[in-house]
């Protein structure tokens, strides 16, 4: 699946496949700003997303990333205290919240099941890859939700067209999820991401996984840390729940 962004978009709608859910995906763009919490003005460029959206900032639930593999469940907490909180997926049952991860690059993927309320959402990189199975693993455990009734959405991240890495971390990957998430190919090492999730979920047999193709790191409207360097790159946030 690939989004259609216009010029100058400064949003764009993941479409969450699955009838009977009242969850929808927004991401932010470039052109949105910087979506971190460090300063001021990422600060005040999240209040202005998530009124756009219709969001109250009271509803949205984040975590400190930390490239890791570990998922929190935000029910019976609140945001500011899930904000210190180090992981890289939250899990909730609760309607009212809403649940967001950072990326510039890393995938967002998000795990639902019609007719259930609850739901994940996880950022993975080549780090962290891994944590979906995780995630899935809460949503059964916590919630009762069979694997076989999930539905996967993976999110816009970095191409292997664009995944250049070194030897060392192509082996290492390559060595844990085998080697249909990387490629050896001119003399060049890369990493698959998204394949690589694709296959997680598919041995854990999950209902459907649908894979958003655009390329944050060829596609000059999404947020890129690769493309833009770290001084430079725009954090995008995504937004997943009922609003
Ligand atoms: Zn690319």
């Amino acid at each position: 699946m690939r989004l259609e962004i216009h010029d100058g978009a400064r949003a764009a709608e993941i479409p969450l496949a699955g009838s009977g859910i009242p969850w929808r995906a927004r991401l932010s763009l470039h052109a949105a700003g910087h979506m971190g919490r460090e300063t001021e003005e990422r600060r005040e460029n999240r209040t202005r997303f998530f009124r756009s959206v219709g969001v109250e900032s009271g509803r949205v639930f984040g975590v400190t990333q930390v490239h890791g593999r570990d998922v929190l469940e935000v029910d019976g907490r609140t945001p500011d205290d899930c904000a210190s909180v180090q992981a890289d997926g939250l899990v909730s049952d609760g309607l009212d919240a809403v649940l967001s991860v950072t990326v510039a690059d890393c995938l967002p993927i998000m795990l639902f099941a019609p007719g259930k309320d609850g739901r994940a959402i996880v950022h993975s990189g080549w780090k962290g890859t891994g944590i979906v199975a995780r995630a899935v693993g809460e949503l059964s455990g916590r919630y009762g939700i069979a694997p076989g009734a999930v539905d996967a959405v993976i999110g816009p991240g970095i191409g292997s067209c664009c995944y250049e890495v070194d030897r060392e971390r192509y082996e290492r990957f390559t060595a844990e999820f085998g080697p249909g998430g990387s490629l050896a190919r001119d003399g060049t090492w890369r990493l698959d991401l998204r394949a690589a999730n694709v296959m997680l979920l598919e041995s854990i047999g999950i209902r459907s996984v649908t894979v958003v193709d655009n390329c944050t790191c060829c596609e000059h409207e999404f947020g890129s840390y690769r493309r833009d360097g770290r001084d430079r790159f725009h954090n995008m946030i995504v937004l997943f729940g009922a609003f």
